[in-house]
């Protein structure tokens, strides 16, 4: 994914809309477990500043990802504001070079930088809905389409033993 700079870069205070779609399925290898269910779909709005240019955007896409709760596939939606700060490299300072993304030709490869975007609206665990009700412990059928009869014993063994005592006094 990549973009085109060069007019707002010559025009200070000028301002560029960037509206991009690509297929990021050869880069799932960097996301841990999940895959991309859609292309991969980037809205930026490019303001020059004169010291940089600073772009306010939006990564769209959508994850496949496996629920923790009950293993389904789902689809995950991503949708994160993606706010960056793009430096001439000749021109940064040694804050922007820390912090910025530096470029040195008019046309600015994105990949790696929405990648980081897609990688930081993961959550800590997939939940495929806030009423998913997992699998059985006991049968492991999918209690969001299935019941069963199981008993989930949920008994402390301490309190086991000493229901076994009582019953052999
Ligand atoms: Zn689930
Ligand atoms: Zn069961």
């Amino acid at each position: 994914m990549k973009v085109n700079v060069a007019q707002v870069r010559r025009n200070e205070s000028g301002t560029a809309h960037f509206d991009l779609t690509e297929d990021f399925s050869s880069l799932e290898s960097e996301l841990d477990g999940v895959s991309f269910a859609a292309p991969v779909h980037v809205q930026l709005q490019v303001n020059n500043t004169g010291k940089s240019l600073l772009v306010e955007g939006k990564v769209l896409t959508e994850l496949k990802a496996q629920c923790g709760r009950c293993l389904k596939d789902f689809i995950y939606p991503i949708d994160q504001i993606y706010e960056d700060e793009w430096v001439f490299t000749p021109e940064a300072t040694e804050e922007q070079i820390e912090t910025a993304l530096l470029f040195d030709k008019d046309e600015i490869e994105l990949n790696e930088r929405i990648l980081e975007q897609i990688v930081l609206a993961l959550p800590m665990r997939f939940i495929c809905s806030p009423e998913c009700k997992g699998l059985c412990p006991v049968c492991g059928v999918n209690q969001n389409v299935k019941s069963c009869d199981c008993v989930q014993e949920n008994i402390d063994p301490r309190f086991a033993a000493l229901a076994q005592w009582t019953r052999e006094d």
